[in-house]
């Protein structure tokens, strides 16, 4: 008999994993549903409506340390499908990427919708059924089957793909939660620091490389930093925004942090004090520093940038090297980036097989994306875990098929 897959959720995950199984298995009956009246929504928007398919890195423990939820668990999975795969996945089907200087990969055309054709045409060619505007609101185990429950009635499966996506609302993860899975607080991950009406507002644009501490924890990262008019983003600020995603979300985004603009800071202001004695401030160069940088640093110590170095006092000399080591901020809340943004959080991992993506509490049961506590930094991350993660489901489900 014809076996049946229903993979819930038309993004990313879903429609990887469903063509991939539609061609692994063949003899597979496979039917999206998805609730919204579009499918593949994500995709469409994503790296600025380009789409940052995946990332230039080809060893699987490198690339599983871009992972701060899930590192361990997806080194397994890394070595049966990664970058390498994606690319030549898509290639195999007419979609050639391209890579940028950071190791970011786009599609040639630059555009979302190619990505999006490629898989309306896998799905045309395996006969995969999409619904549309159907929600699922349960799953239930029926003997060896399941009825999958929706707002258009019921449905019958052999194995059911949850590919449902990550939201910070714990409502969406509730029918998940009813058959037995423990959901990881859902919360947001990958965004900016405001920093409303501060003087650094004036900056907007520059961007410095530095390195960036939340105070009074072990939270830090080096990267680029970029002065936004509502406050600080860039990879560095991404980066460690996704590190302490849960420790930020705590304090309600009301946290200070500190910023090294360079590293020796002290030994740099010393370098300079006999040597340029009679330069001007605003006359130094600091290697790295556009002039208007330097004298907003200035402004903010209150340091009159038409002294010579000579003339610094001894508080001056230490407010200065304060600001070069470790520059004081205070965040008043986040703003979502909107390149990229992803759910820290979701199905727990301990309750999933890695090696095939099945729920451990439940056979025939699978998981693949961001519906698991899964989340990558930005950079085509999250999509290179919704590649493997629908791959390997597809896998397992066509070695049962196969037996079946
Ligand atoms: C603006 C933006 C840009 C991004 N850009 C990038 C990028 O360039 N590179 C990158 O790697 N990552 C990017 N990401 C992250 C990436 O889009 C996600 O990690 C990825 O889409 C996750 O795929 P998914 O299929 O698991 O979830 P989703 O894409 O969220 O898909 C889940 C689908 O399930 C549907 N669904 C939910 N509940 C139900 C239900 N009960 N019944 C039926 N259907 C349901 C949803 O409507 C949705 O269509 C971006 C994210 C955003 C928000």
């Amino acid at each position: 008999m014809v076996k049946t897959v229903v993979v819930i959720g038309g993004g990313a995950a879903g429609y990887f994993s469903a063509i991939n199984i539609a061609e692994m298995a063949k003899d597979v009956e496979v039917v999206i549903l998805e609730k919204t009246t579009k499918t593949l929504s994500k995709v469409k928007v994503s790296g600025g409506g380009r789409c940052n398919v995946t990332h230039a890195c080809f060893v699987p423990k490198e690339l599983s340390k871009f992972y701060p939820r899930g590192e361990k668990e997806l080194l397994g999975p890394f070595h049966t499908f990664m970058t390498g795969d994606t690319i030549a996945w898509f290639s195999e089907r007419g979609v050639e990427l391209k890579m940028e200087e950071d190791g970011r990969m786009f599609p040639v055309s630059n555009s979302s919708q190619t990505i999006i054709n490629c898989f309306q045409k896998e799905v045309d060619k395996h006969g995969i059924k999409v619904q549309l505007s159907t929600e699922v609101s349960q799953v239930q185990r029926k003997q060896d089957r399941f009825e999958v429950v929706t707002n258009k009635g019921k449905l019958q499966a052999d194995y059911v793909v949850l590919a449902v996506g990550g939201n910070s609302k714990l409502k969406h993860y509730e029918w998940i939660a009813g058959l037995g899975h423990t959901i990881v607080n859902p919360i947001p991950s990958l965004f900016t620091f405001n920093l409303k009406n501060h003087t650094s507002n004036q900056l907007m644009g520059l961007a410095l490389n530095a390195n960036v501490r939340i105070v009074g924890t072990k939270y830090e990262e080096y990267g680029p930093v970029l002065f936004t008019h509502w406050g600080m983003s860039g990879p560095g600020i991404l980066k460690l925004s996704a590190k302490a995603a849960q420790y930020l979300f705590d304090k309600s985004y009301q946290f200070k942090y500190e910023v090294e603009w360079i590293a020796n800071g002290d030994e740099v202001v010393h370098s300079f004090r006999k040597p340029k004695a009679s330069t001007q401030l605003s006359n130094t160069k600091i290697e790295g520093f556009p002039s208007r940088f330097w004298e907003y640093l200035l402004a903010k110590g209150k340091i009159d940038s038409k002294k010579r170095w000579a003339d610094l006092n001894k508080a001056e000399i230490e407010k200065l090297i304060q600001l070069l080591s470790k520059d004081d901020y205070t965040a008043n809340g986040k703003t979502t980036f909107k390149e990229e943004f992803v759910t820290s959080g979701g199905v727990q991992l301990k309750e999933v097989n890695m090696k095939t993506m099945e729920s451990k509490l439940i056979p025939n049961l699978y998981f693949s994306g961001e519906v698991l506590n899964i989340d990558g930094y930005t950079g085509g991350f999250n999509f290179q875990a919704a590649w493997t993660g629908g791959f390997m489901v597809a896998n397992a489900i066509t070695e049962l098929v196969k037996k079946a």
